[in-house]
């Protein structure tokens, strides 16, 4: 069966407006900053960037635009070789972020299985630096699984001075294998989050751990449930529910459009269990307003 569910209303979304929206819009311009945000067209910008800028939220990609993995649900490039680092990325992006003065960023970046740390260095002085410049900012990483690569390069990131430590499992068990890089396992993901808070913690840092899981891949009620109980025992303090939607033909079809009521089923379960807060809806993307909560409830 080739065929795909039709879009439902709910996952359309109005055009963004707002002061603060098209001001902070305006300084991206002056910083030569490029976001995910803006860049994946994502519907959540009105809400990330249409409040207070002080609780605004952006999500920056770092180490270049190749991926050296094909996740079957991501619009990113693949290489196996992608071009090297930019040696200057950290100082610059630190330097950008704080002339643009939003409260909450998030550090996310494409996998570098290439190399011998997998970019962990280099996340982890971007975050330095951008903690030197901006001193009350709030910094989540969005990591990669650094397979096959020890431990070091989690307790690299987990250490630098971001406050929130977010590895996606992007969905449950049984459907990893068909959903994400062969090289991605679900087990392992479970232990770069379980040991991030654990690094941290022997480090004398405080930090949360995120995950987000996408719905209407193939998954079904009892694995969701299984999911979210391997995440907690993990110890992640944060779950983020969103509908998968297909970026183009070439990509995995969606299953099922899920339905505004299950989201709110899925918050109160995970909230149940314990999760310090779950962000869950429809067009929820895995950074979804962070900075509107984690300022205002989780890290004040
Ligand atoms: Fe996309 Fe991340 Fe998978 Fe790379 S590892 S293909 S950036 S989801
Ligand atoms: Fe940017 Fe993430 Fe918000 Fe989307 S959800 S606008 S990518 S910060």
């Amino acid at each position: 069966n080739t065929s795909q569910p039709r879009l439902p209303s709910f996952l359309k979304h109005p055009i963004p407006t707002g002061k603060s929206y098209t001001a902070i819009k305006k300084d991206l311009r002056d910083l030569k900053l490029s976001t995910v945000c803006e860049e994946a067209k994502c519907p959540n910008i009105g809400e990330c960037w249409g409040g207070d800028k002080g609780t605004a939220t952006a999500t920056i990609m770092l180490m270049g635009d190749q991926c050296t993995r094909g996740c079957r649900f991501c619009s990113v490039k693949t290489s196996r070789a992608p071009p090297p680092l930019d040696v200057h990325e950290p100082e610059n992006t630190a330097e950008a972020i704080s002339r643009w003065g939003l409260g909450y960023i998030v550090l996310t970046s494409v996998d570098r299985d290439d190399m011998v740390d997998g970019g962990a260095a280099h996340i982890a002085s971007t975050i330095s630096k951008i903690k030197q410049k901006s001193p009350k900012i709030l910094v989540e990483a969005l990591t990669p699984d650094f397979a096959n690569k020890g431990f070091e390069p989690i307790t690299t990131v987990a250490t630098s001075g971001l406050d929130v430590f977010a590895h996606n499992i992007e969905t449950v068990e049984r459907c990893t294998p068909f959903v994400r890089d062969r090289r991605a396992t679900f087990r392992h993901s479970l232990e770069v989050l379980r040991f991030a808070k654990e690094t941290a913690t022997a480090n004398g840092k405080e930090i949360l751990t995120k995950s987000s899981i996408m719905l209407g891949v193939g998954e079904q009620e009892d694995e969701i449930h299984h999911a979210l109980q391997c995440l907690r025992e993990a110890n992640v303090d944060v779950v983020t529910f969103g509908q998968y939607m297909r970026p183009t033909k070439k990509h995995m079809k969606v299953d099922r459009y899920v339905e505004p009521a299950e989201y709110v089923k899925w918050k109160e379960v995970a909230e149940g269990m314990g999760f310090l807060y779950v962000a869950s809806g429809p067009l929820v993307r895995s950074s979804y307003k962070a900075g509107e909560f984690f300022i205002e409830n989780v890290l004040k």
